[in-house]
């Protein structure tokens, strides 16, 4: 690692020591070493042969969920199996020591939560529960999985065998109202926001700097690739996201 990036990484410390209010939001990039691919860039894994615009919109599901499913379900499996990494860990530890307040996530796999964060608020939802469309019963994954494992198809609702929706954000859908509210209160009382593997253009979640920064707080960016933050923020630290936020807590110990 060169000095600069070291330096970097201790005014990134500097900054969550002298605040009182942090909060981090995190996009795909932070689960990337999970072995999740962020699947808005083109020709990884996951949703490589097919359009997710098309196959996880609404209106397919609506449309012909044992075909929305049989997209969908690979994913819930795939999901389910992937652990957190470093980076999932460092931010959970960042809480903890009670550097920050909560996570802000638009990532619907689960893993600040394994990884032992608490105040975390999934904007996109997230595939720990389905919702029947029906009743509006709420199942949770190991059942859904297990009706999946089970080769019977379409999970569907116990009560009224409406076919079940995962609750997360599919493409065509409004973000769910209560955790984006609080989200925007959050980042409102944000002196600090550590924004960690987001490219920060996908609406209304692409707006949240821009509420802490208007109402007089920072913003620390952690991602690779450029944002339409970048000149705005306080310091960028563009490398590896795991080395990136290592680099942070080592310099919150030194
Ligand atoms: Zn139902």
């Amino acid at each position: 690692m060169t000095p600069a990036t070291s330096e970097r990484a201790a005014l990134v410390a500097e900054l969550l020591a002298g605040s009182e209010r942090a909060v981090v939001l995190t996009g795909a990039g932070v689960s990337v070493p999970s072995g999740i691919p962020d699947f808005r860039t083109p020709g990884t894994g996951l949703w490589e042969k097919v359009d997710p615009m098309e196959v996880a919109h609404i209106d397919a599901f609506r449309r012909d969920p044992d075909r929305f499913w049989h997209f969908y379900g690979d994913r819930f499996a795939k999901l389910d199996g992937k652990a957190p990494n470093a980076a999932h860990h460092a931010i959970a530890e960042l809480e903890r020591r009670g550097f920050v307040r909560g996570v802000i996530t638009q990532n619907v796999d689960r893993l600040h939560r394994k990884a032992g964060s608490r105040n975390v608020i999934e904007v996109h939802g997230s595939i720990e529960w389905s919702v029947c469309p029906g009743c509006g019963a709420r199942v949770g994954i190991d059942q859904v999985l297990a009706q999946l494992h089970a080769g019977a198809g379409t999970p569907r609702c116990e009560a009224c065998v409406s076919p079940l929706k995962p609750d997360v954000v599919l493409f065509g859908e409004l973000l769910p109202a209560a955790p984006m509210s609080a989200a925007f209160a959050l980042a409102g009382e944000a002196d600090l926001m550590l924004a960690v593997g987001s490219s920060l253009e996908v609406y209304p979640v692409a707006s949240l700097p821009g509420v802490t920064l208007d109402a007089g707080g920072r913003l620390a960016l952690v991602t690779q690739g450029s944002t339409p933050y970048d000149g705005q923020a306080e310091v960028k630290l563009a490398g590896d996201v795991v080395a990136e936020l290592e680099a942070v807590l080592a310099a919150l110990d030194a």
